[in-house]
C-alpha cells in the first residue's frame, strides 16, 4: 500500500513565535489522530527549522525544507546547502515548487542538479511541477507535466524513485482558491504513473506516492483525496491554521 502524505507548505510565513505556536497547536490535534499508513509533514521556513526539529522529537510531525542549492558549498550567497540540512536533522527536501520556477528561475536543468544533490547527500525529495493555465487552456497540460518529470527526474534508475514523493500542483490552482476538480487531478495523477511505467517499470509507477497540491481546505480535501490515484496532499494557505491543517489529515 502506497504511503499517505499530507504536508504543509509553510512558504515565507511564521516567525520564531508563530512557528513555535503553531506546532504547539499541531502536536495538540496530531498526536490524538489514527496515523496508519500517513506522515504528517510541515516546511517552515530556512531559519526556524531547527526549533521545529526540536520541537517535533518524539512526535508524529516530519520537518523539512522548502529548497536547497545545488552545489556543495562556496560563493553562493544567501544559499543553503544539502549538507547543511543534513547537519541540522532535516532528511526530505522540497523541490521544484513553482514560485522557485516562477519568481527564482528555476530551471528544469537546474532541477535536475538539485534531485542529484539531494539523492546524493541521501536525502528524501518533494518534487513539485505542474502546468500554467495557458498551458491547460491549450490542452498542452499533459505534455508539460510530462517534460518537466523528464527533464528533470528521468536520468534516475528506477530505485531512485524509493526517495521521491511527487506532487502535482497545477500553477493556475496555486493560492487562488480555485482548485482542479477531483476528477482533474485523478486524470493527472494517473497519466504520471502511466508515464513513469513506460519510462521504469509498473512497479516504480504504482509505489510512488503522488500527492495533489493546490487551494486544498477542509472543505474540498476529503473528495480529491478520494480519488484512486491521490495520495494526499502539498497544502499551503490552510496549512498555517491548525484547525484547517488537522481537519485535511483527518479527510484522508
Ligand atoms: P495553496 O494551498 O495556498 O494553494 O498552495 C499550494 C502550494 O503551493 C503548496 O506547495
Amino acid at each position: 500500500m502506497r504511503t499517505k502524505i499530507v504536508a504543509g507548505n509553510w512558504k515565507m510565513n511564521n516567525d520564531k513565535d508563530a512557528t513555535k505556536s503553531l506546532l504547539k497547536d499541531l502536536k495538540k490535534s496530531v498526536n490524538n489522530l489514527p496515523l496508519k499508513n500517513t506522515r504528517v509533514i510541515v516546511a517552515p521556513t530556512f531559519v526556524n527549522l531547527s526549533s521545529a526539529i526540536k520541537r517535533t522529537k518524539k512526535t508524529e510531525i516530519e520537518v523539512v525544507a522548502q529548497n536547497m542549492h545545488q552545489a556543495k558549498n562556496g560563493a553562493f550567497t544567501g544559499e543553503i546547502s544539502a549538507e547543511m540540512l543534513k547537519s541540522i536533522g532535516v532528511e526530505t527536501v522540497i523541490l521544484g515548487h513553482s514560485e522557485r520556477r516562477t519568481l527564482f528561475g528555476e530551471t528544469d536543468a537546474i532541477l535536475a542538479e538539485k534531485v542529484d544533490t539531494a539523492l546524493g547527500n541521501k536525502m528524501e525529495i518533494i518534487f513539485c511541477f505542474g502546468e500554467l493555465l495557458a498551458d491547460r487552456k491549450s490542452e498542452n497540460h499533459f505534455k508539460v507535466v510530462e517534460s518537466q518529470l523528464k527533464k528533470a527526474l528521468f536520468h534516475l534508475e528506477a530505485a531512485a524513485f524509493k526517495n521521491i514523493v511527487l506532487a502535482y500542483e497545477p500553477v493556475w490552482a496555486i493560492g487562488t482558491g480555485e482548485t482542479a476538480s477531483p476528477e482533474q487531478a485523478q486524470e493527472m495523477h494517473a497519466f504520471i504513473r502511466k508515464v513513469l511505467a513506460e519510462k521504469y517499470n509498473q512497479n516504480t509507477a504504482l509505489a510512488v506516492s503522488i500527492l495533489y497540491g493546490g487551494s486544498v481546505k477542509p472543505a474540498n480535501a476529503e473528495e480529491i483525496f478520494s480519488k484512486p490515484d491521490v495520495d494526499g496532499g502539498l497544502i499551503g494557505g490552510a496549512a498555517l491554521k491548525a484547525e484547517d491543517f488537522t481537519a485535511i489529515i483527518k479527510a484522508i
